[in-house]
Parts: structure tokens; sequence; C-alpha cells
């Protein structure tokens, strides 16, 4: 029956049907499939455990990732996937660069480069300032020019009227620049070039820093913000030291324009001609983070406190940016439309002052994530040259950031496959190792007859002497290998045989074999080098390379044998090291449990830090351990009780550490006020995907709040939007109508400085929002009573109102809270929890006294039309 159903579907999908002709509507159905199908055909299936990566979008930080990514063993589409259905698009610029994504992951969260240009970011610190003064006090001072130019000029008086040794200077930096372009110093309001009112910040320049062998440097330090909603953030233990490359002094007029004094980024300075590049860890102009500490730890500071410090730093700064962030992805990503979630690599750049405190001075949304750096050859030619100290930081970053966004099934799925796998070649070779033995005997008895011939040949040759010929008085030697007929002409000049030749004799099968052993080639490479010429024992060149390549092959095809005893022996000593348990694994399914136990152990119970099985097999791959498993051969046992170092097996620990929300969500929870606001702001939006409050909207938060009642009338609110716009405008480059959140934050502030004064900002601050979000409770549950369809699908029994899936983050909050159940949301990609039960809701209508229970709505249209067509 159902194959016959099946048939007559992939007819319809061919076009054909024999009954009868197809309707318009199946007719439109079969073209979508089949060019849903055509797509499908393009797009090469990959197993389903199998984590995507698409680097379509990639570019600068292509290398980087690749390199990550054939590590992990995960696919990756350097042209993207047709139906883009991949787990991570992985994209260099923005958000915006691929507005066609509907799902995976993105490394980039929408308007972010925005949010984090200078003037943005201190003006949202400014605010959070307002009300933290002493918690916000880790980045310079700073004016917004032009706007604030006249304030400017007055400060400057200011101080200088006080003063103040040594004599104050400013930085000027562009808003929308970066890599140092454009910076300069002034220290009087005469030398800012007004540069076609373009935005800039001016900023306190910070003097007094802490110096090494007397040069100014600054710390590249890396965050990643796994999702915003709930925050989730981690912070890179490892990152760069940049430093200037001329001796610092401190700012006099003479030599403020010395941008490699004053500046330390590496794209200014690598165009220095005393720029070090050297690769030893405690020297050069890029250093690691790491090596810089360990310096002044042994020159007696307290680094430890110092991390500490940067770790508030961060999570102080994304606190303070998040309710933007929470807007711009609204606003970029509806909640009822299907689409992305977002992750972000950010790069911190913290100088250090003298007395160790460190400062902010930017946020790099897309920090160079380059492995390699430019080295000048010639006059204006360029190499790119890798570089290890780039790789040593930006590699483990990348890798962890993937492995921690990875959906975690895949993750665990597809390393206990790989092990599984494993466990069953193992397995098969095990099973097998009779014909095992058989070819290993083979291969012996052949090696011995191959040694006899090469003693019996250059024994001959010994006593016969080599045939020299002279040709164009080139002395050539004769020499016939014993295994071939060939004879080879050497001529005597050419000592060393071409590289190439013995690498070919060499084969390509360790690159292949690497793979598997995770063995380097140059073990087998590397020692060209010893038998290049004649050699030692009277074999020339060519027969060594021969005989070379024929131990090397015996060497690949007894690996093949050892891999497996290896294998074996590794999951083995995992097992044991897991459980403590089990000391032999018998037969396939163990194996299989062996892996998954290890694998889920991993990944799964290793709190904030990521572990890794297969770091973990393949840091200890290289050690045979011959004990305990009872499964080697004789030979394997000998070989394997030869090497007594025994390298420890240590778990693989990921290079990020999360700070939020452990550990110091605990302290810094009650610094996120303005989120509060924010949620405020998109009730008050209306219209989804806006990010500007128009006046009425403006008019409408006033009416919802019911500011009235607090003695504030339509037409203040109005006249306090008209200046609020105004005020903002510069802001608003794009000259787009309405208040932005940090407009409205402006205009909250001076209607709580107005009306809810109250002690300090912080305290007013928070009477305003208590009594704002009371009334819009009110209001909320006023419109769920007058409109039925504010109510969760889900929440509602047969018979009750409905809600559209998340109104809002206030209305949402306001159901979950009342009746316990998580609304969608896709801030906070998390999914849809069960209703709970008819009952519970019910109760809670009842308890509330607020929602009424509505009959299920008659059907009575089509009621009416049956009635119709009965009396037809
Ligand atoms: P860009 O985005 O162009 O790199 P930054 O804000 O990072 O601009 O500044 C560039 C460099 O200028 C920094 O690496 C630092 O060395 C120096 N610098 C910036 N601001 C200050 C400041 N307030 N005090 C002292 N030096 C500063």
């Amino acid at each position: 029956m159902s194959a016959s159903k099946n048939k007559r579907n992939t007819d319809i999908l061919r076009g054909i049907d024999f009954r009868r002709e197809l309707t318009f509507r199946e007719k439109k159905v079969a073209e979508i499939k089949r060019e849903k199908m055509k797509i499908l055909a393009d797009v090469k299936p990959v197993p389903k455990y199998m984590i995507t990566v698409d680097l379509s979008h990639a570019r600068g930080n292509l290398d980087a990732l690749r390199m990550c990514l054939t590590e992990l063993e995960w696919k990756q589409y350097p042209f993207g996937r047709k139906d883009q259905h991949c787990d991570i698009h992985w994209q260099c610029q923005n958000f915006e660069q691929n507005p066609d994504l509907y799902g995976g992951k993105v490394n980039k969260f929408p308007g972010i480069s925005c949010i984090c240009s200078k003037n943005n970011l201190f003006r949202v610190l400014d605010q959070m300032r307002a009300l933290y003064p002493d918690d916000y006090d880790f980045y310079p001072r700073t004016w917004y020019l032009p706007e604030q130019l006249q304030q400017l000029a007055h400060d400057i008086r200011k101080m200088n009227e006080k003063r103040i040794k040594p004599r104050p200077t400013f930085i000027v930096k562009p808003d929308a620049g970066s890599q140092g372009e454009g910076i300069y110093l002034i220290r009087d309001v005469q030398d800012y070039l007004v540069n076609n009112g373009r935005a800039n910040v001016c900023q306190e320049y910070l003097c007094d820093v802490f110096l090494i062998d007397k040069f100014k440097f600054d710390f590249r330090v890396y965050a990643v913000l796994k999702s915003i909603e709930p925050l989730e953030l981690y912070i890179c233990k490892e990152g760069l030291a940049r430093f200037s490359t001329v001796p610092y002094e401190s700012p006099t007029s003479k030599n403020l324009h010395e941008t490699f004094m004053h500046l330390t980024n590496y794209s200014l300075n690598k165009k220095s001609s005393t720029f070090n590049r050297s690769e030893r860890d405690d020297e050069g102009s890029k250093r690691t983070l790491s090596s810089v500490f360990n310096r002044m730890k042994r020159h007696g500071y307290n680094t430890d406190r110092i991390w500490k410090r940067i770790e508030h730093i961060i999570v102080k700064t994304i606190i303070a940016i998040i309710p933007d962030m929470k807007i711009e992805m609204l606003a970029a990503l509806p909640p009822n439309k299907p689409g992305p979630t977002c992750f972000q690599i950010l790069g911190f750049d913290i100088l250090l002052l003298h007395n160790l405190k460190p400062m902010l001075l930017e946020i790099n949304s897309s920090p160079s994530l380059r492995i390699d750096s430019e080295v000048e050859v010639s006059p204006g030619i360029v190499e790119y040259v890798p570089s290890p100290k780039d790789e040593e930081v930006k590699i483990p970053l990348i890798r962890d950031t993937l492995l921690l966004v990875a959906p975690k099934k895949k993750v665990n799925y597809l390393e206990s496959w790989k092990e599984v796998v494993h466990g069953e070649e193992m397995l098969y070779k095990k099973l097998s190792s009779k014909r095992q033995k058989k070819k290993r005997a083979r291969r012996e008895r052949r090696r011995q007859k191959h040694e006899e011939e090469d003693k019996k040949h250059r024994e001959e040759e010994e006593s016969r002497g080599p045939v020299q010929t002279e040709r164009d008085g080139v002395i050539h030697v004769e020499t016939q290998h014993p295994r071939s007929s060939i004879i080879i002409i050497k001529s005597q000049e050419d000592e060393d045989p071409p590289k190439k030749m013995h690498r070919e004799s060499s084969f390509l099968l360790p690159s292949v074999h690497n793979v598997f052993t995770n063995r380097p080639e140059t073990d087998y490479f590397n020692k060209d080098q010893n038998h290049n010429s004649i050699g030692n024992d009277g074999m020339d060149s060519l027969t060594l390379a021969y005989k070379e390549r024929t131990d090397f092959v015996d060497k690949v095809e007894e690996d093949e044998t050892d891999i497996v005893d290896r294998l074996i022996h590794d999951n083995l000593t995992d097992h044991e090291n897991s459980t403590a348990k089990d000391e032999n694994l018998k037969n396939n399914s163990e194996i299989k449990r062996s892996a998954n136990d290890f694998c889920v152990q991993d990944i799964e119970n290793q709190g904030n830090e990521i572990s890794h099985s297969r770091y973990r097999n393949n840091r200890n791959n290289s050690d045979i351990n011959s004990q305990g498993d009872g499964c080697h051969d004789d030979s394997k046992m000998e070989e394997s009780s030869n090497s007594e170092e025994e390298v420890e097996s240590e778990p693989y620990e990921s290079c990020l550490k999360m700070l939020y929300p452990e550990p110091l969500a605990k302290k810094y929870e009650c610094l996120r006020i303005y989120e509060k606001l924010a949620e405020v702001f998109i009730v008050s939006l209306g219209v989804r995907a806006a990010q500007r409050l128009g006046p009425t909207g403006f008019r409408t938060f006033a009416r919802k709040c019911r500011l009235n009642k607090k003695g504030i009338t339509n037409a203040t609110i109005d006249i306090l939007f008209i200046d609020m716009q105004r005020k903002w405008e510069h802001v608003n480059p794009e000259r787009t109508t309405g208040l932005g959140f940090r407009g409205f934050l402006d205009a909250c502030h001076e209607i709580a400085r107005r009306k809810f004064a109250n002690g300090s900002t912080l305290e007013t601050m928070e009477d305003f929002i208590d009594y704002c979000q009371e009334n819009l409770r009110e209001d909320q549950l006023f419109q769920a009573r007058c409109n039925p369809r504010l109510l969760p699908r889900r929440a509602r029994p047969h018979g009750y109102p409905i809600l559209e899936p998340m109104v809002s983050p206030v209305s949402s909050l306001i159901v979950e809270e009342q009746t316990g159940i998580l609304l969608d949301s896709r801030l906070h990609a998390r999914h849809y929890t069960k209703p709970s039960s008819a009952e519970d809701v019910d109760q809670f209508l009842r308890r509330h006294g607020q929602l009424r229970a509505i009959k299920p709505r008659k059907r009575v249209k089509s009621r009416n039309r049956i009635k119709e067509k009965d009396e037809t």
C-alpha cells in the first residue's frame, strides 16, 4: 500500500500522473520539490554527525581557520554550500556580509562594529560611569569632537591654569580609524585639525606608562562572546604584546610627532627600520603576553593581579555594550523569523600604566587573525612569512572557539565515532593477526634476502672497483644496482644527489600515513642529510637511498601493524585512566563503549574548560606502552619495552577561560541595569526590526509607563523627544529619524532627574526603572485581557487566548515570571520548553483573576457555509 503511494508520489514529482490531471496546487508543489531536489543534488551530502564550516567569507582568516579545521577533521566549504546549510559560518568583516543565512552560527553579532567604534564605545562607557564611577575608571577621559570642542578648550584651559606637571597632552583618533591611522597628539585645541566635520575622539594621553627595555607596549587580549542571552563570555589565556620601535620619552612639544615612539600598533611599527622580528620569546617588537608576564614576574611584579584586573575590565565593558547588542540583534534577527545564532571573538587593546593599572584603549570587533607577517625582501617587494608567535596565540584561540560553539552533540558524536572507527579498525586488524604474522614473517625473510644481496654486491664492488669512464672531461662512475638491471651513471662532481630524487625515492607515503599515525614527516625525511654522499660503509648514496626506501616501506608496513597495537593500547590506557576498573578490552562493543565513555567525559564534564579526547590521544600516540593489554606481538613487546620514557597523558586544556556567568556574574550582575531599560525601549519600539524610537513610540512609552501620573505632560514628552533627537544627532550619520537607544537612555536620565530624584544617580535611576517596569507589567496584563492573541499558544489549553511567540522580551518576561513558562526568544538561542499542563495555566489565570477563560471561537463562517450547501 505504502509502496504504491510512494510510487504515485514520485510519479507526481516527475510530473506524470496517469489517473488524472494534476491540480494547479499539486503542480506547484511538485515544481518546488523538484527545485529543492535539484539544489540538494548539487549539495553533496555529508554524514549527519559531520561539523560543517562555511569559509566563503573568511578571507583574511582563512589560513588560520583551515589549519584548525584540518586538525579538527571538520568539513570545510571554502566556497560555501549552495543550500547555505552549515553549522558554522565564518565571516571576516561583519554580520551583514552574508544576509542569506537562516541557520547555524555566525562569528559576528549584528551591528557590533558600529557599537565598538571609538565614539560609541566611550559614550556607552561614559553612561555607565555616570552610574558606577568607581567601577568604570579603566579608560582615559574622552571628548567627542567636533561637538565637544568648546568643552575640550575649556578643560585644557583649566588644566593649564592649575599648572599640572607634565603639561597635559591629548591624543586625537578618528572614529572609524584603525591600525593607528590618522592618530596624532595635541597640547592645544588650536592643533586640532577640523577634518570636514569627521567624528573624532580626543583622549587624555596616558604618559606614565609601564616600559620594558625602555619601549612602550600594549596588550592585545582576546575574548570570546559565546552568547548575549544568557550572557556567556570567555577570555583567551594567551595574548600578544605589541611594542613601539623607538625608546619612549614623556611627550614634549619636540617629540609629539614621533609615531614610532607613542603608538604601539603593529601595522605602523612594522614599517620602522628598528622593528625587531626576533622569534625568541623574550625578544622582538611582537611578543606573547605570557612571555612579557614571565619577565615581569621575574622582576617581582604581581602579574596575576594585573590579569585579574584585565578580566574585570573585559566583563564590565561587555556588560556596558550588551543593551545595544540586544537591540541590534532583535532588529536583525526578529524572533519570529529563522536565522542564525551568533558568537564573536573580540580583541581588547590594553595599556599598562606605570602603577600597573591596566587601561582600556579600544575594542576591536574584527581583530586580525593572520598568522603570517610581511617582510620586505627588497625595496617595494614584500613576502609573507609564517609568524610563529601569531600561530602560538591565534591557532588555539580559533580552534577552541570553534569547539566552544560547535553543536555539542555533534562534537561528542564525531569524537566517539572517530574513536570507534579507530577501534574497529584495530579490532579488525587484531582479528586478522594471523595474516599479519604471516605477512611479517614474509617481510622479514625479504629483508634478510635483500641484506644478503646488498652485502654480496658490496663485496663484489669492492673487489672489482667501480667502473670509471671519462666523458666531456668529467669522470663518471658506473654502478649497477644489486636488485635491478639498471646501470646508474653518476658524475663524480655531483657528490650530493639531488634532494628531489631522494625524496621521490622515499615515496609519498609519509604524508598519507601521518594522518593516521600523527608522526611528523621529518622523521622519515630528515635522514636525507646523513646519506647524501657516499656512505661510510662503502655504499653509494643511491644504494643507500634504495635501502632506506625499502627500510622505510618496511617501517611503514610495520607501522601499520604497530598502529593497531598502539591504538588498542591507547584506548586501553585511556579507559584505564578514566575507569580504573577494566584492564583488557576483549570485544568490539567494549572498545566502542570505552571510546564513547572518555569522549563524553572529556567534553561534557569539564565545566568551563573544554577537553578534547583526540588531543589527548594525539599527544600520547608517539608513546608506546606495552604493558597491560596482553595482545601485542612478541616483537612489539620487545620494541616497546625498549622505549622506557613514557609521557603521562595530560587532559587537553582549552585556552579559553570562562569569565561570565562563572566566576564574575555574582559580582557584576548588578551592573546590568541598562538592560532593563533596553527591554522598555524594545516594547516601546512596537514595530519589529526597528532600532529607533519615533515621536509616537516615545509617547506610547510615556503612556504605558504612566509618566503623566508623575506630572509629566504630553507636551513635556514631545519637547524632550525633540531635544534628545537634536542632542544625539551626531551619532546618527545616516540622519534617520527617531531616537536611538542611547538618546532614549539620556531622556530617561532627564525624566528620572526631574521626577524621581532620590539621592545618588544610581538610586534615582533604579526607582525610575522600577516604576516603569511595574506599569508596563500591568499594561501587559491589561492587553492580554483585551487581546486573546497575547497569550502563548503553547500555554493555552483549548479555549484560551493565543499569543504570537514572544511579543517582546518584556511581555515574555512577565508571562515567564507569572506562568513559569519559558517563551521563545531568539536572543536566548534556547529551545522551547514543553508547555506546562493545561491545569497549570488554568490555575494561574484563575489565581490572578486577570484573564477569563474564553470558549473556543465558533467557526461561524464555515457553519454558515455548510448550512448554505445543505439548502442548495
Ligand atoms: P587604532 O584603532 O587606530 O589602533 P588605538 O586606540 O588602538 O587606535 O590607538 C593606537 C595606539 O595609540 C595604541 O596602540 C596606543 O599605543 C596609543 N594610544 C592610544 N590611546 C592612547 C592613550 N590614551 N594614551 C596613550 N597612548 C595611547
